[in-house]
């Protein structure tokens, strides 16, 4: 390193300390990258590599860089693409300072810690996520959104919580332990990690002791079961992790991280993740996009902070009915006040991103552009208490003593910034006229001094003559009197030339020079005096930051309301009625999404009743494609829409409330995680039959597809008997099937019922009616849909051939289905006689009851379902 330039060291030092990131480091007017960050960077941005050559031995050394009053666009580019970049400044004044000029890196920006608006989507947060899960069963989760000062943290059951959690919260960035940064999270799910940075941590900012200190520094607690940690190992590790990384990458700027949400999962409706993305409830399965999910759907929020608050409510709804009453109650209000709505929406359509406005003052990057955007929005709240003054929902009651109108913050940046200040702060414009009197003076100067140059201009003319004489400015000379050569003879004695141009002279006088410097002066200072006050009145903003964020996120609930109850209108949804008891019904419900999207079929209403004494089970069979999955989706759709606190599109539902979803729906391989589709499967069933309750609601969609028929049918039947026979798990069920065989379980089970989707067939052909009926279906239709995919007519034949083949052998002697029969060789007993048919059963049933489910690996479970069937 001695051979290097001392610039080229201080270089190297600090880039040492930045290894993962783009280091711009600051020379003069430019972010200058060198070495491996250049050739990087200049790929990534498009911008020319140079070289210059720094070492004494003689070595190029590769050279980008981008103007720093221009470098936000770049760093965002760098950020999307991956990358981090570490903000390098000159901390001391290049003028007065001897020898080389001392930089530190003032920030590093990542993916998960950005605040610039123009990276950020508004009606998504930007969340940093650490996870951590070394020290006992329960994972630890915080995640924060740096841009708007959003931080939460919990504690979730084992890894496949964790995944829950990821999944749900769809963080940018994720913080690990290194020590797990080859076996643990980031490897182990690469289809959840994909696309978000994964940073690694040292694991020594784990240590448990440690942990407890940063997070109880940060937030001035002596303990953090004072934030409500109570008993939390992992969970306090977690938000340690995330205070540490900003620490490291804020240098210091973390005071408006203020509050920590610890919430328990529990006290939310739980989706797992596949439950979420088989919904599709913030983005479709077919291309991840917003568009045709459920929040596409309801996302009728005119505030950013209201977009991110309804994505809020779809990912954790309610369980408390209380809860879950107050929301319907405000937005039956609002549904049934159609005027009441349109201003309420009309007013806050006028109101910016408070959420992200606070955080960048509170980060001191806020400019006055910003300023004015708080202001007009804190003007919308007054009208807005009048309207909320006039309600008498419960929930809008409380928004009306809680929004605050911050009138005296509304009208500091009234009375001190202009009403359309520029963008950049360091030339002035930004100070309204009244507000400072020094300003006030200084800027008179200023005015008076260009009236006495236009003045001074018109006497000069008249006392020399020379009507092309001009007074004019420029940055190196300052004012001048120009004059063209051929007026030269005319010039009095007291100008002293300047500078000599081809075609005129450029001279100065005493008066001019007086002025100037008065003016120059004043100019100066102005801009000095304006930026020191805009700071001013920024800070005196930035202390307001608690109020600010409480009102954003009550104006967001507002919004959400507001917009759930103009669908609910438009659409024509119902109030659910809503209890803790055990019946699900829905009168004429329809899937939200399908019923708003497909416009060339009228959607057909189905009804549902699902109780836990007679109608636990409701299996659905009938063809494919006839509806059975949008049915089971719609009834799910509608208990979570209920449970958010929102109408339902049915005409009439009564939903005792779920504390989970289960779906498993439709095949897809995960090829990411090397499983195969019938794995997949498996496993999705295996946590259902784990974790279900009897307050659960379960979504079976074609269980044991994956695999030939006779497995297929064995594992459905075995999976809906479980469910039915195992009190632990005897959740409320929606199981459909094209296996047409099931329907014969409801001779065996008593609170299992028969549903089909009606078809009508019609000269061999088969038209969907799309209506649930009950009963079970009498075949499989398989073949008429092969038909209508338009199979050649020769294999349709034959197969109806081996259809009915396959047919005759399906129901032994005694008109008992076969499948129904236990175990080898023991009479099969009659349909009647169910108390014969159990004790016939017996060594099956001992099998299954004895199994521990809850230990069993997936092929564990497969081989003993493989033994069961031989059993059978
Ligand atoms: P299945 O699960 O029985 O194979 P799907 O639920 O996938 O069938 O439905 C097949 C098609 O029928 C879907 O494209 C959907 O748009 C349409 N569909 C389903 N249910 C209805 C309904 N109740 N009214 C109108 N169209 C429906």
């Amino acid at each position: 390193m001695s051979e290097l330039t001392p610039m080229m060291r201080q270089y190297l030092e600090i880039k040492a300390d930045y290894p993962d990131a783009i280091l711009f480091f600051r020379l003069g007017d430019f972010y200058e990258m060198f070495l491996d960050d250049a050739v990087k960077a200049s790929r990534i941005l498009d911008i020319t590599l140079t070289s210059r050559n720094k070492g004494t031995d003689g070595a190029d050394v590769p050279l980008c860089g981008v103007p720093f009053h221009s470098a936000t666009p770049y760093i965002a580019r760098l950020i999307e693409a991956g990358e981090k970049v570490a903000i390098c400044e000159q901390v001391e004044d290049p003028k007065s300072c001897k020898g080389i000029v001392r930089r530190e890196v003032v920030k590093v920006v990542t993916p998960g810690l950005v605040v610039e608006a123009e990276s950020l989507s508004p009606k998504d947060n930007n969340y940093l996520l650490a996870v951590y899960g070394e020290d006992g069963p329960r994972w630890g989760v915080a995640y924060l959104d740096l841009s708007t000062g959003d931080f939460r943290a919990t504690e979730v059951d084992g890894e496949e919580g964790a995944w829950g959690e990821i999944a749900c919260v769809n963080p940018r960035e994720i913080l690990v332990p290194t020590a797990s940064r080859d076996n643990g999270i980031g490897r182990a799910r690469t289809d959840l990690t994909a696309g978000r940075m994964i940073t690694c941590i040292d694991d020594w900012v784990y240590d448990a002791e440690y942990a407890e200190r940063t997070v109880c520094g940060h937030f001035g607690v002596a303990s953090s079961a004072a934030l409500g940690c109570d008993g939390w190992s992992n969970g306090v590790r977690a938000v340690a992790a995330i205070l540490h990384y900003l620490l490291k990458t804020q240098k210091g700027r973390v005071d408006h991280i203020r509050e920590l949400q610890v919430y328990q999962t529990q006290e939310y409706l739980l989706l797992d993740e596949a439950t979420r993305r088989n919904l599709e409830l913030t983005a479709t399965l077919a291309d991840g996009k917003r568009r045709g999910s459920l929040l596409g759907l309801l996302d009728r929020t005119v505030t950013a902070m209201g977009g991110r608050k309804l994505k809020q409510w779809i990912n954790y709804p309610l369980l408390s009915n209380e809860k879950i009453s107050e929301r319907l109650e405000a937005i039956a209000e609002l549904v049934a006040g159609s005027d009441l709505r349109r201003e309420f929406r009309e007013q806050l359509d006028g109101v910016y991103d408070l959420e992200r406005l606070n955080g960048r003052i509170s980060l001191a990057s806020a400019n006055a552009k910003d300023l004015v955007a708080l202001r007009t929005s804190l003007e919308k709240i007054p009208s807005l208490l009048e309207l909320l003054a006039t309600t008498e929902a419960e929930l809008l009651r409380q928004l009306h003593c809680e929004i605050d109108p911050l009138t005296e913050v509304a009208e500091l940046i009234r009375s001190g910034i202009v009403a359309d200040p520029p963008f950049i702060l360091r030339e002035g414009g930004i100070i309204a006229e009244g507000y400072h009197a020094e300003l006030d003076e200084l800027r008179a100067i200023s005015r008076e001094g260009k009236g006495f140059i236009a003045r001074l201009e018109a006497k000069e003319r008249a006392r020399t003559g020379i009507s092309s004489l001009k007074i004019r400015y420029n940055k190196v000379f300052g004012y001048y009197i120009e004059v063209t050569k051929t007026n030269l003879a005319a010039i009095p004695e007291d100008y002293h030339r300047r500078q000599t141009l081809a075609n005129a002279e450029r001279f100065i006088t005493p008066e001019l020079k007086e002025y100037e410097e008065k003016v120059l002066g004043a100019e100066e200072r102005i801009v000095e005096l304006e930026y020191s006050l805009f700071q001013e009145i920024r800070q005196r903003v930035a202390v307001q930051g608690e109020r600010i964020s409480r009102t954003a996120d009550r104006l967001a609930t507002l919004d959400v309301l507001a917009a759930l109850a103009d669908v609910s209108h438009e659409r024509r949804y119902c109030r659910p009625e809503i209890d803790n008891g055990e019946l699900i019904t829905i009168n004429e419900g329809r899937h939200p999404v399908v019923e708003a999207l497909n416009a060339s079929e009228r959607f057909v209403a189905n009804d549902l009743l699902l109780d836990s004494a007679d109608n636990q089970i409701v299996m659905i069979t009938g063809p494919n494609m006839a509806g059975k999955s949008t049915y089971m989706r719609q009834v799910a759709l509608i208990v979570l829409m209920a449970q958010m606190g929102c109408f339902v599109p049915a005409t009439a539902a009564h939903i005792g409330v779920v504390d989970r979803i289960f779906t498993r729906v439709g095949a897809s391989d995960n090829l990411a995680r090397g499983q195969s589709t019938f794995m997949v499967e498996m496993m999705e069933t295996a946590a259902i039959l784990r974790n279900a309750t009897p307050r659960s609601l379960v979504v079976l969609d074609e269980i044991g597809r994956g695999t030939s028929t006779f497995d297929g049918v064995s594992i459905a039947w075995a999976v809906a008997e479980y469910l039915h026979d195992t009190e632990r798990c005897a959740a409320k069920t929606l199981f459909a099937t094209h296996y047409h065989e099931l329907t014969e379980l409801a001779v065996t089970r008593n609170r299992i019922k028969n549903y089909n989707v009606a078809v009508k067939e019609w000269n061999d052909q088969v038209i969907f009616l799309r209506k649930i009926v009950e009963g079970g279906a009498s075949h499989s239709y398989g073949i008429q849909v092969a038909r209508l995919a338009g199979l050649p007519v020769e294999v349709i034949e034959r197969a109806k051939e081996i259809l009915r083949n396959l047919e005759k052998g399906e129901y032994a002697e005694e008109g008992v289905p076969r499948i129904a029969r236990g175990k080898k060789g023991s009479p099969p007993p009659p349909s009647a006689q169910l108390s014969l048919f159990e004790r016939g059963d017996d060594l099956l049933r001992s099998r299954i009851a004895g199994l521990n489910i809850a230990a069993l690996t997936p092929l564990e479970a497969l081989n003993i379902l493989d033994e069961l069937k031989r059993m059978v």
